[in-house]
């Protein structure tokens, strides 16, 4: 397909044989005789701490232009998610000459609890977790982010995803501000009973943050619809009575909404089919579309695509990859990732590295695994006409200028992944009022916004001559701004 499409704006691992308990080793599960390779990691604190910011903003450092943070990435990722989230806010309130008392503010998140605690494990031994919770900006509602249950989980990263939350609300109109949390640790590696255990006491522990109409946690990466369930269910137990729009992405027999498992997912191609044919007179018919993660995200992404008429020529996962220039049976696919815990060795399929999948020549490349994936180091080699942001912050400021000048069409996460939260909203409002929607009205309203906003955002593109991301982001600021100036500055 001809690059046609000109903006506007100047290491894998092996993967187990099996793995024990049968899943793609994304969303938790039991291991097979209780013991763990959790390594407690304990930062030099004892008891959980609440910074409540302001704090200084980290200085900018024009030599860098993503931004100073004094935290180094983990391997498999090149550039911090804080100094990304900030590098794009700078970006932005440079180009939109935002007030600096602004900037500072919005560089800032609010609230960071930082939690460490005990579970006792099937083994019967004690181990120390460390847990955070972090609220970005609440002037516009309630928070809500995501929980994150990973080995490389950070406070900065949480800090990063709540900020992203925060511009990925307001873009939506959505009446809330960013969160995010996590646990540093490596959910496949708990049996089922530890995980729960272990997200009972993580819940308790940042119980004075959550609520309904404080702040609503939902699934990311490592967490699932039963995590989601023990959440409000832990929630519940405390106050004495049952709380269903304390969380969201739970199981719809306890209140959770129709479609949201697949939102997210279904998001990433509304928005992708509505792009392609905007920008290029094309639908997803016979598009080649390659796809990075096969979690909650990638796999409904690359079957909502394929639906559309989609071929979806290569996936991987943290692994590695598989490639098929004709299409990959994604149904054939799905079993196989149920028996061996990865899509590594599917039959028909050629093997490619996560760093050549990036590289891949297709239409659309959907990074939907982790953050920090596309960067300086890498960017040069992506050969897709459109990245659709599946993931959070997959792409860096240096990588999004190196992006733009190939003409590649960046669309950023915060409108390209919206319909998850959207649809989270939507959960929220069902378990206020116990009044539960059909899937047909859930997707239509869900579709409905997206468009809506993606449409806002397309405007701005051609009116202040910018990319898609500097759009969203005006958008978010601009919604922001607003609310913060209407509230004032308490007291
Ligand atoms: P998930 O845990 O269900 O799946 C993550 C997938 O990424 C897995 O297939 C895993 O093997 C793969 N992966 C992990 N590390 C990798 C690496 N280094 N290289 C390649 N693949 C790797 O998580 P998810 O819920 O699908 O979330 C994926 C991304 O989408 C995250 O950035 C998350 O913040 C974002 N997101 C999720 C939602 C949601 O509703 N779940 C909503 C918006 C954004």
């Amino acid at each position: 397909m001809a690059k046609n499409i000109k903006l506007l704006e100047t290491t894998d691992s092996t993967p187990p044989a099996t793995l024990a308990n049968g899943t793609n080793g994304t969303n938790g599960g039991h291991g097979t005789n209780g013991t763990t390779t959790v390594s407690p990691t304990i930062a030099p604190i004892t008891s959980p701490v609440i910074s409540s910011a302001p704090q200084e903003a980290p200085a900018l450092d024009e030599h860098n232009p993503i931004g100073a943070t004094p935290y180094d990435p983990p391997a498999d990722r090149h550039a911090s998610a804080y100094a990304v989230a900030l590098g794009q806010l700078d970006r932005v309130a440079d180009f939109m000459q935002l007030d600096d008392d602004m900037r500072v503010y919005l560089r800032t998140c609010q609230r960071e609890l930082i939690v460490h605690f005990p579970v006792k494990m099937d083994d019967g031994t004690v181990q120390m977790f460390t847990g955070f919770r972090v609220h970005h900006n609440a002037t516009k509602g309630p928070v809500k982010g995501g929980i994150r249950y990973h080995p490389d989980v950070t406070l900065d990263e949480c800090r990063a995803l709540a900020m992203w939350m925060t511009w990925k609300c307001a873009l939506m109109n959505l009446p809330y501000g960013g969160a995010k949390g996590g646990v540093i640790v490596e959910p496949t590696a708990l049996s089922k009973r530890e995980l729960e255990k272990m997200t009972r006491r993580y819940v308790t522990e940042i119980s004075p943050l959550l609520g309904p109409e404080r702040d609503i946690p939902a699934p990311d990466v490592g967490t699932n619809a039963q995590v989601m369930a023990w959440i409000m269910d832990t929630i519940s137990m405390h106050r004495g009575y049952s709380i269903p729009a304390a969380v969201t992405g739970k199981p719809v027999s306890i209140g959770g909404t129709v479609g949201r498992e697949s939102a997210t997912g279904l998001g990433v191609t509304y928005i992708t089919r509505s792009v392609m044919k905007q920008r290029m007179g094309r639908g997803l018919d016979d598009a080649a579309v390659a796809v990075q993660g096969f979690g909650n995200v990638g796999s409904w992404t690359a079957k909502t695509m394929h639906e559309r008429g989609a071929r979806i020529v290569a996936i991987s996962d943290k692994f590695g990859g598989i490639y098929n220039s004709r299409g990959i049976d994604l149904r054939m696919l799905q079993r196989h990732v149920a028996d061996t815990g990865s899509v590594l060795n599917f039959n028909g399929s050629d093997t490619v590295s996560n760093e050549e999948l990036l590289a891949l020549d297709v239409d659309v490349l959907v990074p939907a695994a982790l953050e920090g994936q596309i960067t300086k180091l890498n960017a040069h080699k992506v050969r897709a006409t459109i990245v659709a942001e599946g993931a959070n912050g997959p792409t860096t400021p240096e990588a999004d200028e190196i992006l733009q000048d190939k003409g590649v069409l960046v669309i950023p996460d915060i409108i390209c992944n919206a319909g998850g939260v959207v649809v989270s909203y939507f959960e929220w409002v069902q378990g206020l009022q116990s009044f539960f929607w059909n899937e047909g009205e859930v997707r239509r309203q869900m579709e409905a916004t997206l468009l809506d906003n993606l449409e806002a955002v397309i405007g701005t593109t051609t009116r202040r001559k910018c990319t898609m991301r500097t759009a969203a982001y005006i958008i978010s600021i601009e919604r922001i701004e607003e609310a913060m100036r209407l509230r004032g500055f308490y007291p």
